[in-house]
């Protein structure tokens, strides 16, 4: 997959796909990600990006114009498939990103991410350039890229040999319509506090149901909201309905 980022804080970006999983999967060529400072494409002298809003009001405003020509450059002088590449906003105002986007993301050749920074880009940038319009949560951050790490990084993991064959994302929380069970490592005795004798047992089928009772319980007391009927065998559908009694 070939990802650009287009940002006033390209050298930020960088650092943060440095490290771990994201910087092992651009290593093996599994993304390639590159990112662009807009300002070089700005045409004015000072290489300004922003301007006042018309109408009034406080704050400025990203201009269109080095994010036009920024985006024309990536889409001409790099590997994307071009017409087939999402143009990615983030933006407080988009769709919720989620685990089943991140998996959907994670099937495209190209995709393109434009971070936003002040009150954000000129309508025509949206209207012209942008597929996806994507908000990481309901609160409002300074700048689109922390924004883009989070969706890079997460989908990231969800291509194909990227995470290696012993992490299992589809027991992770979230891919299922389920949170994950509890996780535990050595010792077995931490002062005093012991790890459930299941986990110990080497009895694989008891470890497997007692995980799946465990992500169930979590699921229905921490995230009910995410729950897929459709995708719950008769004995999660048996164990939910014993907590809801007991509550
Ligand atoms: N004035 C904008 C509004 O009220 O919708 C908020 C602008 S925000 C200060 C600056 C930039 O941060 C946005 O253009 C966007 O790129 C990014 N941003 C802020 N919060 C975000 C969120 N929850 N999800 C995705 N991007 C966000």
């Amino acid at each position: 997959m070939n990802i650009e980022v287009l940002t006033l804080f390209p050298e930020m970006m960088e650092q943060i796909f440095s490290f771990s999983i994201v910087k092992r999967a651009r290593e093996k060529e599994l993304v390639n990600i590159h990112c662009h400072q807009i300002r070089d494409f700005a045409e004015n002298k000072h290489g300004s990006v922003d301007d006042y809003p018309y109408g009034g009001g406080c704050g400025m405003v990203m201009t269109p114009q080095p994010i036009f020509d920024a985006h024309e450059y990536v889409l001409q002088n790099t590997d994307l498939v071009k017409s087939e590449v999402r143009t990615i906003y983030c933006t407080p105002k988009g769709r919720l990103f989620s685990q089943e986007l991140a998996i959907e993301l994670a099937k495209e050749e190209s995709l393109i991410f434009l971070c936003g920074h002040y009150e954000g880009v000129d309508q025509r940038v949206i209207d012209e350039l942008v597929t996806d319009e994507i908000s990481i949560g309901d609160y409002v951050l300074t700048g689109g890229e922390l924004p883009a790490a989070v969706m890079v990084d997460a989908i990231s993991r969800m291509i194909p040999g990227v995470l290696r064959e012993n992490i299992s994302f589809q027991e992770e929380s979230l891919f299922d319509g389920l949170l994950e069970y509890p996780h535990y490592t050595r010792p077995a005795d931490f002062r005093g506090l012991k790890v459930p004798e299941v986990l110990l047992s080497g009895h694989h089928k008891k470890i497997q149901e007692w995980r799946r009772h465990k992500a169930v319980q979590e699921t229905c007391l921490k995230r009910p909201d995410i729950i897929k009927p459709d995708r719950l065998t008769s004995k999660d559908v048996e164990l939910i309905n014993q907590f809801n009694t007991k509550e």
